[in-house]
Formats: structure tokens, C-alpha cells, sequence
């Protein structure tokens, strides 16, 4: 039976095992943490996520701890809260899109995923410090707390292992990241100190002058997930886990309107990094190894896609490597290059429209600013967001079509 190693336990190298494993491939995971612990709070659970979720037997789980979203992209005008635009979800999306649209903390959408694999597909503690690869096959070494090292035999090896990936360089691929001269700080508030505004099952996006703050309530409502993207300033850190200072976020926040103050007053502590991305890769695969998630496609935060692109991913590795014949030298590398001609544009197009945003939510009031809220304020922006919603790797057009739920 074919071996795949999957290296890193975050949300796109769970879902890549759960995915193989459903098509009967023995699909392991190698995570450097000796706990799956997530940083970085809340994410939007958008329709193209659902879908492979769904597929999994997982979607019915989300609504234990996810929020459903009555309503999305609401665009608000840093001053005076003044809404430019607001797109509803709740059961419009389900009708467009076959699927609810959910706000989840990542711990708990982790935890789901780990839950549904069994004990033995997941290994903590096994730190990959190197990768070599042979003709019909790999060989992964893994340092242990202790000073320990394990050696893993494998027919395929997935780099699931985040933005500063160490399987990456094994793909020969060129990376080039691109530093977006902005940063996020980011905080929880429990409700009961949150301004009723922000308890809405609604995520909503305060626009202004080179600045833009995010909310939406996680955890069945108990708490509010906030994010601001500001200018890096001198902060050049990227790192989920590294602290920021709640004056500094507060002195970004001078002069907005009183519900975002409300909310920064409420933050007791802040994660701050800088955003980075990377242009496309201009390869994922080489040979038996290839790559998944950030580790193929790190992007700017402002479409809420990077896990959403990852399950897709996931989704189609267990498509393309689910009958493969580990025997046949030719086949595994040929369903690898499969893989990566599925995802590689699609997941591009994510990255640079991505990109695109940074300047459109941080225009300075003026002309450009004002036609760009005409602009939201005539849009239809639910089937604005078709080409990220709609996609669907198993549909047979590669397009969710309203009507086709058994697919
Ligand atoms: C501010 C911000 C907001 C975001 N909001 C959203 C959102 O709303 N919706 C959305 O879909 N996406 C969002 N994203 C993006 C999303 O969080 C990421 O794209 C997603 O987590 C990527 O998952 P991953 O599994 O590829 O990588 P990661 O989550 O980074 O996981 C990589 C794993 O690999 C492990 N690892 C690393 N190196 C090694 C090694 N050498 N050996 C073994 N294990 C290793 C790590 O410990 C980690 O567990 C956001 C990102 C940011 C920065």
C-alpha cells in the first residue's frame, strides 16, 4: 500500500489525510508541536470550504462551535460607520452556493479535524529537519524532543507545513516572498464587553485611511474575533505567536468611530506580525514531493481564503492520488503533476487578487476613496464572490451549480 508523509498538522495537512485516508490511502501526518495548539484566533469558514467539509461527513459538526453568518463583507466607513456596503449570507448563500458560511476559532476547527482521524495517522513531536528524495521514493528524518531522531520511509511526501516550509526547497520551486509593508494586530473580546454591533453574526470590515479592522463573533458567540491591518511601521516579525503592544494598536485607531474604539479599549493583550506573501510559486512538485496550503500559496489575509484554498487542496490530492498504484514508478509522480495542474492556477488567482485589495480597503478619503464606495454601494456583492464560492473541484464544470447538493 501506497505511504504518503504528510509534513505538518495544521488545518490543510489534516484535511490532506482525512482526504486520502477516505479513499483508502494510508495518509500520515508528521507535526513539529508536541500538542495541536492554533495561534491566531477566528477564521470564515466561506461555501468552497464547506463543500469538501461536507464531503468529509464534518459540515453537520460546525455548528456546535462555528457562527453562522447572517451576513458578510459589510463595509463600514472608519468615521461615522456609515454602511457602503453589506452582503447577505444565511440562507441566500445555502441557495447559491450549496453551503452556510461560518466564523470559527481555529482551535476548535483543528480540533474537529483531529478528532476525525484516528490516533495512529498523526505524530507530534516529530520535527522534519530533512527530506532526501530517490527514484521511488523519500526518506524523512524527524528530530524529537530529547534530543531523539525517527527516520520515515515514504512513497509521497506532502509539504503541509506553513508559510516558512521546510519540504518547499525539495520542489526546486523559486520563492520569493514579498513583504506588504502593512501588519496585523489581533485579539479576542468575550462578548459581554463587546458593543452590541459586533455581536451580529455579521463580519464587518471598518475601512479607512491605509488601515482597515475586521470583526466577527467565534466560539457559539462567546467571544469576538478582531483583526487590524495597519502599517508595518518598523515591524517586520512574521509570526502568528508574536506579541504586540494594545497602546501601540490603540494609538492606529485615533479618532474612528466609537465601536471600534469600544472594541481596541476591550483588548487586554494583541498578537501583532507583518503580512508577508509570495508571489506564485512557479512550480509545487517534484518527483514524489509536492506541496499544499500556505506552503504552496501564503497569502494576504483579505479574501479569508488561505485554509479555504487549503481543503481545496486537500480535496484534490485525495481525488488524484485515491487509485494510484504505489508499484507503478510512473503513476505517482503523473498523479502529483495532476494535482498541481488542478490547484496551481486557481490557487494563484486567489493570491493575486488577494494582493489586489491591500490597496482598494486602505485608499485615503478622497476621489478614489468616494468612487470606490459608489462602487460597493452599487455591487451585488454575494454573486460578486462566485468565482471564489462557487468553485468546486468535484463538480464536474468545476463549478458548484444550485440544484446539485449530492455532488
Ligand atoms: C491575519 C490572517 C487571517 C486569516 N483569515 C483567514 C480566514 O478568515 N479564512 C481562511 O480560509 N484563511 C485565513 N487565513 C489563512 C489561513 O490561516 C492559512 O492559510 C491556513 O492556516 C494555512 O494552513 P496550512 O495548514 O497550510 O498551514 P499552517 O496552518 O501554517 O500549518 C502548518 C503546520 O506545519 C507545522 N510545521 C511547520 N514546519 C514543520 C516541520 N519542519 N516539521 C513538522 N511540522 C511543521 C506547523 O507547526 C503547523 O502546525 C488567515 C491568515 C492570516 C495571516
Amino acid at each position: 500500500m501506497m505511504r504518503i508523509a504528510i509534513v505538518g498538522g495544521g488545518i490543510g495537512g489534516l484535511a490532506a489525510a482525512l482526504f486520502l485516508r477516505a479513499r483508502g490511502v494510508e495518509a500520515t501526518v508528521y507535526e513539529q508541536a508536541s500538542a495541536l495548539r492554533e495561534v491566531g484566533a477566528g477564521l470564515v469558514v466561506p461555501p468552497n470550504m464547506v463543500r469538501p467539509l461536507a464531503r468529509l461527513g464534518l459540515a453537520a459538526r460546525l455548528p456546535a462551535f462555528a457562527v453562522r453568518l447572517e451576513a458578510a463583507w459589510e463595509f463600514r466607513r472608519w468615521q461615522d460607520g456609515h454602511v457602503l456596503s453589506v452582503q447577505p449570507m444565511g440562507d441566500e448563500c445555502e441557495r447559491l452556493y450549496g453551503a452556510a458560511c461560518y466564523v470559527a476559532h481555529r482551535a476548535d476547527l483543528l480540533a474537529m479535524l483531529q478528532a476525525a482521524l484516528p490516533p495512529e495517522a498523526l505524530f507530534l513531536d516529530h520535527r522534519c529537519v530533512e527530506l532526501r528524495q530517490g527514484p521511488g521514493g523519500a526518506e524523512l528524518t524527524f528530530a524529537r524532543r530529547g534530543g531523539h531522531w525517527t527516520k520515515v520511509d515514504a512513497d509521497v511526501v506532502i509539504g503541509a507545513d506553513g508559510i516558512h516550509s521546510v519540504v518547499g526547497p525539495a520542489t526546486q520551486a523559486e520563492v520569493r516572498p514579498r513583504f506588504a509593508d502593512l501588519c496585523a494586530f489581533r485579539f479576542l473580546v468575550p462578548a459581554e464587553r463587546a458593543p452590541a454591533l459586533a455581536l451580529r453574526p455579521v463580519q464587518t470590515l471598518w475601512l479607512g485611511p491605509g488601515r482597515h479592522l475586521v470583526h466577527y463573533p467565534i466560539s457559539g458567540g462567546r467571544l469576538v474575533n478582531v483583526v487590524a491591518i495597519v502599517p508595518a511601521g518598523e515591524w517586520r516579525t512574521e509570526s502568528w505567536s508574536a506579541e504586540g503592544s494594545v497602546d501601540d494598536l490603540k494609538a492606529e485607531f485615533e479618532g474612528w468611530h466609537d465601536d471600534v474604539q469600544r472594541l481596541i479599549d476591550a483588548a487586554t493583550e494583541t498578537k501583532r506580525w507583518a503580512l508577508y506573501d509570495r508571489d506564485p510559486l512557479d512550480r509545487w512538485t517534484h518527483g514524489r514531493v509536492t506541496l499544499l496550503g500556505d506552503a504552496a500559496h501564503a497569502m494576504l489575509p483579505f479574501f479569508a481564503q488561505g485554509a479555504a484554498q487549503a481543503i481545496e487542496d486537500a480535496e484534490m490530492l485525495g481525488v488524484c492520488l485515491g487509485d494510484v498504484d504505489a508499484g507503478d514508478a510512473a503513476a505517482v509522480p503523473a498523479a502529483l503533476a495532476r494535482y498541481e495542474a488542478l490547484r496551481r492556477p486557481r490557487a494563484s488567482e486567489v493570491q493575486l487578487m488577494s494582493r489586489g485589495r491591500e490597496i482598494r480597503n486602505h485608499l485615503p478619503d478622497g476621489a478614489l476613496q468616494r468612487q470606490r464606495d459608489r462602487e460597493l454601494a452599487q455591487g451585488e456583492p454575494l454573486r460578486q464572490s462566485a468565482w471564489l464560492y462557487a468553485h468546486d473541484g468535484l463538480a464536474p464544470s468545476g463549478v458548484f451549480e444550485p440544484g446539485s447538493l449530492k455532488n
